[in-house]
């Protein structure tokens, strides 16, 4: 016979999950609490006292009730005292967050990246530096619990090693190790693929709030993706899973990085925009670059157009492939993909008519991301809160060690 979960197992269940109510929605009435949990209210007064106690929350009396009687505590995050870092490697370019409980950016460094080459020392290097800028301007009485990196590739689901990032020149490299290890914090850094955190990013914190089934489409050099179904981020058995910029769309088409021809990446990715629009040759590349050909479109230059509506067909074209299979509910375009959506919208929405199924796309949504191009950042944010949400108590006790 199993025993069923103890008393402990139940409290930590319920701390992880009142702390992510405050982590997630911010600021909150005890007696919301109480209703919002399905638990009486001494056992909400025990929880918030335990993780006021712990110096995860505190209890403040409203500003204004407007109402007679004793008015309900209001839990809030501590924010300033209780924070992760978050990392974000991208083709072009790196960013470091220092995030505060409840999600708020605390403080951020970014630094220019040569996408032609990946130097595990340099790079980690540079990452651990910021950290460690940011860490001394901190108050002594603040507390980092947990590390989580974004990075432009496939990580593999076993160990964390990133096994292949072509837009980065990355190939079988333990970067969370290494990373952990040059910011000497005594805490492991979690690595997940950068659409993979956008999409869960805008799940918990932009456009994709409370919505169960999305699909993400992220936009750099390449073309990135996370799916959501059922509330669930589809990794896949070894944790590649979303990898939409490879699905084939036109067999015979341009080659790709991965070794395909006519993926939705080769037809739509930043090589092949600037190509048709004649803007190789001056050496631009980038997001500014690309955005670029979306503006001159806007302002009517005819190359330009012809070019993004080009690649709006093929992203028309994958979306429906993406909405026949998976039925989402919402789909976001983020990264240089917001951009090249809202320039090109008309062919999207063509080839959806055309190739999506009727009752599928009936009651479909399109949308740009709401976090822009921080989405990654704030998904490896959320990511490196995850042990704290899921043990408070104990993760704190460890860092405060
Ligand atoms: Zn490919």
């Amino acid at each position: 016979m199993r025993a069923g979960p103890s008393q402990e197992d139940i409290r930590r269940h319920n701390l992880g999950a009142l702390l992510r109510h405050v982590h997630l929605g911010g600021p909150i009435s005890r007696a919301e609490l109480t209703s919002k949990m399905g638990l009486n209210r001494s056992t909400i007064m025990a929880l918030t006292s335990d993780l006021t106690a712990a110096g995860l929350v505190r209890e403040e009396l409203p500003r204004e009730t407007g109402r007679a009687g004793r008015p309900s505590l209001v839990v809030r995050p501590e924010s300033a005292r209780v924070y992760v870092f978050a990392f974000d490697v991208g083709p072009d370019r790196l960013a470091v967050a220092r995030v505060g409980l409840g999600g708020v950016i605390l403080d951020r460094r970014e630094a220019v990246r040569d996408r032609d080459r990946f130097e595990l020392d340099e790079l980690t290097g540079v990452l651990s530096g910021f950290a460690r800028q940011m860490r001394r301007k901190t108050r002594d009485d603040t507390v980092c619990v947990g590390a989580a990196a974004a990075v432009s590739g496939g990580v593999r689901k076993a160990d964390g090693v990133v096994s292949f990032g072509p837009n980065l020149k990355a190939e079988e490299v333990p970067f969370g190790e290494e990373l952990a290890r040059r910011l000497g914090l005594g805490l492991p850094v979690s690595v997940g693929n950068d659409a993979n955190l956008a999409a869960l990013a805008e799940h918990s914190r932009g456009v994709g709030v409370a919505v169960r089934d999305l699909i993400y489409l992220h936009g750099d050099v390449g073309i990135g993706g996370g799916i959501i179904s059922g509330g669930h981020l589809i990794g896949g058995h070894d944790g590649y899973g979303g990898e939409v910029g490879h699905m084939v769309v036109n067999p015979g088409g341009r080659a790709c990085g991965c070794g395909s021809h006519g993926c939705l990446e080769a037809e739509v990715g930043e090589r092949t925009l600037l190509e048709s629009a004649g803007r190789v040759s001056d050496g631009r590349q980038g997001r500014d670059a690309v955005r670029g050909v979306v503006e001159a479109a806007d302002r009517g230059d005819i190359v330009a157009q012809e070019a993004l509506s080009r690649v709006g067909d093929w992203l028309g074209l994958g979306v429906a492939n993406l909405v026949n299979i998976f039925n989402p509910e919402l789909v976001i375009f983020g990264g240089v993909l917001r951009e090249i959506y809202l320039g090109s919208a008309a062919q999207v929405r063509s080839q959806l008519a055309l190739h999506a199924m009727a009752h599928q796309r009936e009651r479909l949504r399109l949308r740009t991301s709401a976090l822009g191009d921080a989405a990654p950042l704030v998904g490896a944010a959320e990511l490196a809160f995850a042990h704290v949400l899921s043990d408070p108590l104990e993760v704190l006790a460890r860092a405060n060690a």
